[in-house]
């Protein structure tokens, strides 16, 4: 089996699972006991903290851990809504945004606040320009993603945190996709709030943490015990927080390798897919997550082309209908102007550490033969072309 799924998860590994395991075992103690026995499990989530804090030039005191990715999004959201409801009630926020920051948006509306979805141009790019228009006197937060998950297009976000920094605006990133994948800066790119997400990048499903800049108060989700600094309620998770500090620490570590591994591997797959007619890129030829390849096949279905890839041995996926459920096709493909009869054909291969030199043309072989194959049957392919041109 070739995986080629790694934006939707990635395998825990091997170095993470071993640092964690002394805190699935023996190592059971709670950080809030005040006995040498628990000390440890305390110490160990505060240096996991450090590790986590140095991957984006943060200060560990500004790192909160949290369940996931998803409720560092709503943490924000929700936090920011609620704690600076006098000052306003407006959300900056884009229309390719994650699951968890759009439905979290369309909640909060319901709550009374106002959200504006900004649009973004062919390639996936949110303008700067667009953003700083659209602040108001009510405006509390920007909430843009640092790079997309469905296409992989990495956003100009120094540029938005200087226009945030600039107007007086609170600036929030869900950088999931681009934590630990390609460099951050907090500091550097004015952000105030960084959402992460530890299954991204090599622990298991279930560990997040939300970057709270330096002075920011933003109200709490789980409210209960002091942990956290009194920001975020629950016995601390030790054993995945220190997982968290293990995965955060090999990715800082080998960013730069990692980053020009990849994007041969990515450029050379982009190429040889790009051969088959009738099959576009999506999202930014260039300015994009170093291991996605995300393409549209003219003539065939998102689904079909999964089971078909999976029976080649090739885990991938699409951000058409299997993905949510549903038979709409992503919004995401939709805001890049994609008609509804081609982001249909949508495929995403994305490329982790643990592929292999030589992955990238098996997986090119497999999309030809299964789009040929596909497109055989297909009730919208003629001859050599689909029905529409
Ligand atoms: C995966 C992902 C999330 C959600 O993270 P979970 O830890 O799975 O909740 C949020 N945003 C983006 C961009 C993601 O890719």
């Amino acid at each position: 089996m070739i995986y080629a799924d790694n934006s939707a998860t990635t395998r825990v590994k091997p170095e993470v699972l071993d640092k964690m395991m002394p805190y699935l075992t023996e190592q059971y103690g709670n950080p809030s006991s005040l006995y040498a026995f628990a000390y440890d499990a305390k110490r160990a989530v505060e240096d996991a903290r450090e590790k986590v804090a140095a991957v984006i030039g943060a200060k560990a005191r500004e790192i909160f851990f949290t369940s996931c990715g998803s409720e560092s999004d709503n943490w924000v959201l929700k936090g920011v809504a609620s704690k600076y409801k006098d000052k306003g009630n407006h959300i900056i926020t884009s229309c390719i945004e994650h699951p968890a920051i759009m439905e979290t948006c369309k909640y909060l509306e319901k709550q009374g606040c106002r959200v504006t979805y900004l649009p973004v141009d062919e390639y996936g790019v949110i303008t700067p320009e667009s953003v700083s228009n659209a602040i108001c006197e009510d405006t509390i937060l920007i909430s843009i993603m640092a790079a997309n998950n469905e296409i992989g297009t990495i956003q100009p976000i120094r540029e938005i945190g200087a226009i945030a920094k600039e107007r007086g605006v609170l600036f929030h990133t869900d950088a999931v996709q681009a934590y630990g994948h390609i460099p951050l800066d907090v500091k550097e790119m004015n952000i105030d709030f960084l959402s992460l997400s530890g299954h991204k990048i090599g622990t298991p499903k279930g560990i997040g943490a939300l970057y709270i800049r330096t002075g920011l108060r933003i109200d709490n989700l789980i409210h209960g015990g002091g942990q956290e600094r009194h920001r975020r309620a629950g016995t601390e998770n030790v054993p995945y927080i220190v997982g968290l500090g293990e995965a955060a620490r090999l990715a800082n570590e080998n960013m730069a390798e990692n980053i020009s591994r990849l994007e041969k591997m990515r450029d050379t797959l982009i190429e040889r897919v790009l051969r088959i007619p009738y099959t576009k890129l999506t999202g930014h030829p260039t300015n994009r997550l170093p291991g996605l390849c995300s393409i549209v096949i003219e003539g065939i279905e998102g689904e079909a082309l999964l089971l078909n890839m999976f029976n080649e041995g090739i885990c991938a996926s699409s951000g058409s209908a299997c993905s949510s459920g549903s038979l709409d096709p992503s919004h995401v493909l939709l805001a890049i102007g994609l008609p509804h009869h081609i982001a249909h054909g949508s495929l995403r291969l994305s490329l982790g550490e643990d592929n292999e030199p030589g992955d990238e043309i098996k997986i090119a072989e497999a999309v030809e033969k299964v789009a040929a194959r596909l497109r055989a049957m297909s009730p919208v392919w003629e001859g050599n072309k689909p029905i529409w041109d």
